[in-house]
């Protein structure tokens, strides 16, 4: 399916094929609270990369976050390119050249109706501060840090995966 998505002020506007539409991540880093505010919920679905488009390119802004980890002697900087607004700072989606054929828009910046996740799957939890709920349902599955499962083999195992 297409799906459409705007920062808040509308000078950047996107569109972008997916097979995998639900957002079912939520991410509990720094980068993702930092930058997004609120509980940093970076649900991130994955689509097509060749088909993205984009109008008020002129607006875009590309933050490289710098990653250290507990166990890192030296922060290194992450090669995941979070595209934003630079006039309103809405995050839109982020591009990784490590994995150049999709692109994970961030469900916050999509206009067009998502299906709801059957399950989510909280993750980077070793970074959650305590003030930040975790609301997780039953059948929720929660990871210190990334899941072993792609966002493709979610949608497989849920019978999610659209045309
Ligand atoms: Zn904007
Ligand atoms: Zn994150």
């Amino acid at each position: 399916m297409k799906i459409e998505g705007s920062c808040h002020c509308r000078g950047v506007r996107f569109s972008v094929e997916t097979q995998h539409p639900s957002p079912f991540m939520r991410c509990y880093c720094s980068v993702c609270r930092k930058t997004q505010g609120g509980g940093g919920y970076a649900i991130n679905l994955s689509g097509d990369a060749r088909s993205l488009k984009v109008r008020g390119k002129q607006h875009l802004k590309v933050y490289r976050a710098r990653i250290q980890n507990p166990e890192d002697a030296r922060a290194r900087k992450s090669t995941g390119q979070r595209n934003f607004c630079g006039r309103c700072g809405s995050a839109l989606w982020l591009y990784d050249p490590t994995w150049p054929e999709l692109i994970h828009p961030f469900a916050s910046a999509i206009d067009t109706p998502l299906p709801e996740a059957p399950e989510l799957v909280h993750i980077m939890l070793e970074f959650k501060p305590d003030w930040v709920p975790l609301q997780a349902g039953k059948k929720d599955k929660k990871f210190p840090r990334y899941p072993k499962e792609s966002i493709a083999e979610w949608h497989q195992r849920h019978g999610a995966e659209v045309e």
